[in-house]
């Protein structure tokens, strides 16, 4: 549930802002960035993500006048939980003093250290409303029909173990299990934090469905979470068996950030950024291309038609998880082709997709 990285070929990516030089080279060198004050009473926080390309994960602590906000955690491991502790101490806290933790999303990199954060805090445990329901679903542990929604798709009987991965194994769910739920849900637009008014949600769903930025205002300063990144583009995928059209929300949260007065942005991973609207733009370009790869590559099934795109180390490469998003994400763009008109489904087991004409 938490692999970010998209397998599709990467765009060009957004320079980092002058102050983000250190993580920058740390990233660039595969490093865990060091704690850094961004801004007057705001810190970043580096916790390491093992067995991930990604590398760490990047929390952001916000000083007020009632404690500690800290934005998103890290994944769940001792080590993750070291590092955060040691964080922050190093800006001049104890875990104790934190408040308020927020969440961008549930993902284990995002709220793998929650539980202990509450424990030994106190903190109230805050996300969107309809984050806290897909958690909820998620913890009671959904009852998903893998193998059938392979053979939906089109993948030969011989592929279908390696696609499985670690979906459904008794230690992701005891993982997933436990999770805490949200002790405070927030809704679209508000400003959670009674201590720090200046910070406004903006919900952004797509990555997740129920995912959200924040914006401290007087700042301009956006917590992007792993809806904008510098330089890789978030998977886009929903559970199986879901039928939302997630790339059309995704889509229109990029459309909904583009347009915020922000003079830096600060991401959940990699580096913080200053361009957001040339970003965005990059992005939104991308997924059209995308889409009209996919469109041209039609007809097949989802399965055929993923073998037949361009994928970063090629489909061939591609295997296990990796190959399982891939087909998550094809099968999430032809959902978006099909509601916009550009190609229709004629088949169901394995599904079969045309041209509109
Ligand atoms: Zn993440």
């Amino acid at each position: 549930m938490a692999t970010e990285i998209s397998a599709v070929k990467r765009a060009p990516g957004a320079a980092p802002t002058l102050g983000a030089h250190a993580q920058h080279a740390a990233w660039q060198q595969r490093h865990v960035p060091d704690v850094e004050q961004v801004r007057d009473r705001v810190w970043s926080v580096s916790t390491q993500m093992p067995k991930s390309a990604l590398g760490y994960t990047l929390s952001y602590l916000l000083e007020t006048d009632e404690g500690l906000v800290l934005i998103d955690n890290g994944w769940l491991g001792d080590e993750s939980w070291a590092a955060l502790e040691s964080g922050i101490r190093a800006s001049g806290h104890v875990v104790g003093d934190v408040s308020d933790v927020l969440l961008t999303h549930t993902h284990i990199d995002h709220h793998g250290l929650s539980r202990r954060i509450v424990e030994a805090s106190g903190a109230r445990l805050h996300m969107h409303r309809l984050e806290a329901r897909a958690l909820e679903r998620d913890i009671a542990g959904r009852q998903v029909d893998f193998p059938r929604w392979l053979e939906d798709r089109g993948v030969p009987f011989e592929d279908a173990d390696a696609l499985m991965g670690e979906l459904g194994s008794d230690s992701l769910r005891r993982e997933v299990a436990a999770l805490p739920p949200a002790t405070h849900e927030f809704e679209d637009d508000d400003r959670p934090i009674g201590a720090l008014p200046g910070l406004r949600v903006v919900f952004t769903p797509g990555h997740t469905a129920g995912h959200a930025c924040f914006l401290l205002e007087p700042e301009g300063l956006l917590f992007s979470g792993d809806h904008v990144l510098p330089r890789i583009t978030p998977h886009v995928t929903r559970p199986p068996g879901d039928k939302s059209d997630p790339l059309t929300d995704y889509l229109d949260s990029l459309r909904i950030v583009r347009d915020l007065t922000v003079s830096e942005v600060l991401p959940a991973h990699e580096y913080r950024f200053a361009d957001l609207r040339g970003r965005v733009d990059t992005m939104l370009a991308h997924h059209e291309e995308r889409l009209d790869e996919i469109e041209a590559a039609t007809p097949g099934s989802t399965w055929e038609i993923a073998a037949a795109i361009s994928w970063a180390r090629g489909w061939d490469a591609t295997s296990g998880v990796g190959r399982q998003l891939a087909l998550n994400e094809t099968f999430i763009h032809l959902t978006h082709l099909a509601r916009a008109g550009r190609v229709r489904r004629t088949g169901q087991s394995p599904d079969l997709w045309e041209i509109s004409q």
